[in-house]
């Protein structure tokens, strides 16, 4: 197997408290797969995410069912002018997800951002929006159709409250859908989603689930539809979430896939950017030559080395599994 490569690409706004998204690439004999944990994330939490990159590049992928996958366009916590902007921005994209619950901001700001995406995306497009856990289980129901109203309408609320029990909680009061996200990614158990009745529909991440087969049973056992979603990725990264969405049985919602843009670069020689509001499921063409002008400096590609061989170390079967698929 071949040394990964480190990856440094600037974010155009502010993500996660980010500026920079970094992380490793891997070629194998299936393709090439995505190693970028957030930089708080120890370990054993990062794991997952190896298995993901591993599963790309050297087992590939199961046979899609669809070869277009409809995706939104994602909305941060701007001001009202911007999140029209954006909207009128994203090649087509017939869903917008916008992100409330920031903190420091008024839900008067959440209701004008989402007055302006209504008012770029018509009244046929889909608003839904994601709280990433940020209103306890009574600000939920309070806000929820507060904002329900302010957007003409929402296909669903993410996250609204951190907890599962809160998820459950809070989809007793109100009308609009719950999404669970964080619940499911973060979660010791992923099926308590499931058990409490906390959501209807469930966001799936390629890279902290590990990998697209992993994804593709969680979807079984769960039960729910799937959104799909990035974790903020290059192409690469983003073509598994692809190949995750073409594989799936039933696809109902478009994904969380359209994110190449918040990078102020890319990795593929035809980066993975919406076409008429969606993505093509496809393998990605990594360009070496640019990758070699992204990478991080010295002291990041020796944090990322260092950080590839630790979480290794907690699966070795992983690593000899490949090597022994080569010598057979
Ligand atoms: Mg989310």
């Amino acid at each position: 197997m071949g040394e990964p490569f480190v990856y440094a690409i600037g974010l155009r706004t502010r993500f996660r408290g980010i500026d920079v998204r970094e992380g490793m690439l891997l070629r194998g004999d299936a393709g090439w797969g995505e190693f970028s944990p957030f930089l708080e994330y120890d370990d054993a939490t990062a794991l997952p995410w190896l298995r993901a990159a591993y599963e790309a590049a050297y087992l590939g992928w199961p046979e899609p069912r669809r070869t277009s996958i409809p995706v939104n366009v994602t909305v941060p916590a701007c001001s009202p002018e911007r999140a029209h902007e954006i909207v009128l921005a994203s090649n087509g994209c017939r869903t917008a997800k916008v992100k409330v619950a920031e903190r420091g901001q008024l839900l008067a700001e959440d209701e004008a951002r989402l007055e302006a995406v209504r008012d770029a995306l018509g009244p046929d497009g889909l608003l839904r929006i994601d709280a990433n856990g940020g209103w306890s289980v009574e600000e939920a129901i309070a806000r929820i159709p507060v904002l329900d109203r302010a957007a003409g309408g929402l296909e669903y609320v993410e996250q609204p409250s951190p907890a599962v029990e809160d998820l459950a909680a809070v989809r007793r009061k109100v009308t609009v859908p719950i999404a669970a996200d964080e619940s499911i990614r973060r979660a010791e158990d992923p099926y308590r989603v499931r058990d409490l009745d906390a959501a209807d529909i469930a966001v799936l991440k390629v890279q902290p689930l590990g990998g697209v087969r992993a994804c593709l049973r969680i979807a079984e056992d769960i039960g729910l539809p799937v959104v799909v979603s990035s974790a903020l990725e290059t192409s690469v990264g983003i073509a598994a979430g692809l190949a995750l969405a073409g594989a799936l049985p039933e696809l109902t919602h478009a994904c969380g896939l359209a994110t190449v843009q918040l990078l102020a670069g890319d990795v593929a020689v035809t980066p993975l950017l919406p076409v008429a509001g969606s993505l093509p499921v496809a393998g990605v063409e990594v360009n070496v030559a640019a990758l070699r002008t992204q990478v991080a400096s010295a002291d990041r590609a020796s944090y990322w080395r260092s950080r590839w061989s630790a979480v290794s170390a907690l699966d070795p079967g992983l690593v000899r599994a490949v090597r022994q698929d080569h010598s057979s």
